[in-house]
């Protein structure tokens, strides 16, 4: 259901004055009026005849309706939604760096160049890794470059038949996706009731067609899986490599490193670790770092350093091409930079037990209330079924809406797809403790009201602009052209 202030800027009364503001000897309207005609840009330029008021006060009542993070709470399990520390936009708008040209040549851009090399430095220091590439632009992306960087290192050895990528069932819906757009084709693990790689099932899908496995740990079901030095194991002895998606890595970074674990590639989500923006479709960055070995098949150009001065390096006989322009999302990395030096070494550890220990006081204070999913301790987010609710009459789409109408952003749910009616809840290490108790407060009213007042929940969200939207069709039929 729609009400009404959800009117575009088209369809708002059209009370003229649209130019008031700009007087007509303007120069800049003289001028495009020169260059473009003045008819045609009356006719063309289909603005609508408003006012300057009328336009500010459309557009801040619909950043109003926004909700994100500096808000109130968005516990939404797997996207790590933690805050952006100011400090970190401070250092990206400032004028060196906001001023660059992608096409500058290297000398006259070797301070940003430095703080690349650093960050890839840092990088290296938080993952176990030798090498790191900037290009790619989300965690998915970065997924498909790490994928390829596998798959060249096969063919480069002259083993053309492995063709199989391992992915466990728990694993988030982007792992077998850049899979098979990398053209490998998927062999799913089991996972074992308490939501860990069942080692036998693994055993059984291991031959020398695997050309490796991809895993995240904790997975996301927010379970360590104490095992992996075993699976890596497993799949090294059969020639495969190990790839870790590092979307997970905040709740342990500083504790272990993927690279220690057995992992030969990772890539990193600095927006969900490192407290990069994120949401609404970027900018984002998915850095990928490989062992050393593996290095020679990078996306091109590589940072390299000699004699203290930095320069792109284009010989790479053996990479396997580029994954993006230039540079890769610079502005990201400087703000994801910021981040680690703010916190330094031991911040970023008490980050990884805040994210640990936030989760673990919403699990515990809430595990009564709703079915669990395994019988393991959480680490930086869990997984609810809302299985008894759902028998009340009251669906995981029904609390969810409900959620909106208190005030917090509802968890992810029916996601994963190995526990019925999910609710993926995942706090971070930013919120704080009056927001942990608002989330908390919210799924306990909600319980309640699914026994007192089902009806409240089908109706849900009341005050919202819109309700329930078809979300198929929002994904699916985009309408991104105003029509009259
Ligand atoms: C978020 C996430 C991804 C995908 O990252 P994007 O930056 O959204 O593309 C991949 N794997 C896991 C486990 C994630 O949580």
């Amino acid at each position: 259901m729609i009400i009404d202030d959800k009117k575009l800027i088209f369809e708002l009364p059209e009370t003229g004055g649209r130019r008031q503001y700009i007087p007509e000897g303007e120069r800049l309207t003289k001028d495009l009026e020169a260059w473009y005609g003045q008819d045609k840009m009356r006719d063309e330029l289909d603005f609508p005849n408003l006012s300057e008021i009328q336009v500010i006060r459309h557009y801040t009542n619909l950043s109003a309706k926004n909700y994100g993070v500096e808000n109130g709470p968005y516990p939404l399990g797997s996207c790590t939604m933690k805050y952006n520390p100011k400090v970190n936009e401070d250092v990206t708008a400032m004028p060196k760096f906001a001023g660059l040209h992608p096409m500058q040549p290297c000398p006259t851009v070797q301070g940003t160049l430095k703080v690349m090399h650093d960050h890839e430095l840092a990088l290296c220091d938080l993952t176990g890794m030798d090498r790191f590439t900037f290009q790619p632009a989300a965690g998915a992306h970065g997924e498909l470059t790490g994928i390829l960087l596998i798959h060249a290192y096969h063919l480069d050895k002259g083993d053309e038949k492995r063709k199989y990528m391992l992915i466990p069932d728990s694993a988030h819906g982007t792992n077998p996706a850049s899979a098979v757009m990398a053209g490998f084709k998927v062999r799913e693990v089991k996972s074992n009731p308490s939501g860990e790689v069942d080692i036998e099932d693994l055993k059984a899908k291991l031959d020398d067609e695997v050309a490796g496995m991809m895993l995240t740990n904790p997975n996301t079901l927010g379970i360590f899986d104490p095992n992996t030095a075993e699976i890596a194991k497993l799949v090294h002895e059969a020639g495969g490599l190990m790839y870790y998606d590092g979307a997970n890595l905040n709740p342990i970074m500083m504790h272990v490193r993927p690279g220690d674990m057995g992992y030969d590639v990772v890539h990193l989500n600095v927006h969900k670790t490192l407290s990069t923006p994120h949401g609404g479709g970027g900018p984002g960055a998915g850095p990928v770092g490989c062992k050393e070995f593996l290095a020679p098949y990078l996306p091109y150009p590589v940072l390299t350093e000699e004699d203290g001065q930095y320069y792109w390096d284009y010989d790479r006989p053996k990479s396997y091409g580029r994954v993006r322009s230039f540079y890769g999302p610079i502005a990201v990395y400087l703000r994801s930079h910021a981040f680690m030096l703010a916190n330094g070494v031991e911040g970023l550890a008490d980050a990884a037990e805040a994210a640990v220990a936030n989760a673990n006081y919403l699990y515990y204070s809430l595990k009564d209330l709703y079915d669990t999913s395994s019988d393991n301790p959480v680490m930086h987010e869990f997984v609810f079924s809302g299985d008894r609710q759902a028998k009340q009459g009251c669906t995981t789409m029904d609390l969810a809406k409900r959620m909106i109408d208190y005030g917090i952003h509802p968890p992810t749910v029916y996601f994963p797809l190995t526990v019925h009616e999910a609710m993926m809840v995942e706090p971070t290490d930013t919120e704080t403790k009056e927001g942990l108790d608002k989330i908390v407060h919210t799924f306990k009213e909600i319980a309640k009201e699914v026994e007192t007042n089902p009806e409240l929940l089908h109706e849900a969200p009341h005050h919202t602009p819109v309700r329930r939207p078809d979300e198929v069709k929002a994904a699916k039929d985009l309408v991104l052209k105003y029509t009259k």
